[in-house]
């Protein structure tokens, strides 16, 4: 995208080490306090966990999705790891990358990617996909990948198809910058030329009146 066209949310990215893949302790903080006013109805009154359950079940919850997803999403895209500063850190279960568990859900969200974000909407619950009818399996996105290979394949592709596209761009430019400096030097050729014609034309004409004279 031109630099001067950039989006709010364009913008905000890029201001994002991790482009928006990564859960922050901001992000993880936000997402609690969402949850919240559904949280308690639902433990508390309707499957009766008492207060102490509820919030002993909710917090771990929340930071073991934040781990499994600092650990698995920033990385499938290229991205550094979560330090514990920034987020719930991903070194703490980079030893399941690789992993039956961790191949399934990184090959889900492939499919997400693939199918332009409308479909395997979870990342770390691949379930609810599937309870709500939102699933879509690795054998209806698989044939739409255009390049082989793993999203992190497709993204080096990516980057190296936009380097080439720059360096066009720079030949272009400095073919232009050399054309641009031919025709300067032509026309400066051109103008010495012409005054050197006016300068003999002036010479010529006094020594005629001089004879004249
Ligand atoms: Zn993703």
């Amino acid at each position: 995208m031109p630099s001067g066209k950039k989006t709010k949310a364009s913008k905000s990215l890029d201001s994002d080490p991790f482009r928006g893949t990564a859960f922050t302790w901001a992000v993880s903080g936000m997402m609690c306090v969402q949850m919240l006013p559904t949280l308690f109805p639902i433990y508390m009154r309707i499957l009766q966990f008492s207060f102490l359950k509820t919030v002993a079940i909710f917090f771990p919850s929340m930071l073991l999705h934040a781990l499994i997803w600092n650990t698995l999403h920033p990385h499938m895209h290229g991205l550094p790891d979560i330090k514990i500063f920034q987020g719930a850190p991903s070194r703490v279960l980079a030893w399941l990358r690789g992993s039956a568990f961790f191949n399934y859900l990184y090959q889900n969200h492939e499919g997400h990617h693939v199918v332009g974000g409308r479909g395997n909407y979870n990342v770390c619950c691949p379930l609810t996909d599937h309870l709500l009818g939102t699933y879509v399996p690795q054998k209806i996105w698989r044939p739409k990948v255009k390049l082989p290979g793993t999203l992190l394949a497709k993204r080096k592709a990516d980057e190296a198809a936009a380097e080439v596209e720059l360096e066009n761009h720079a030949s272009v430019i400095i073919d232009d910058v050399t054309t641009s400096l031919e025709s300067i030097d032509q026309s400066s050729g051109a103008v010495e030329i012409k005054l050197d014609n006016a300068e003999h034309t002036v010479l010529k004409t006094v020594d005629e009146n001089r004879v004249t004279v």
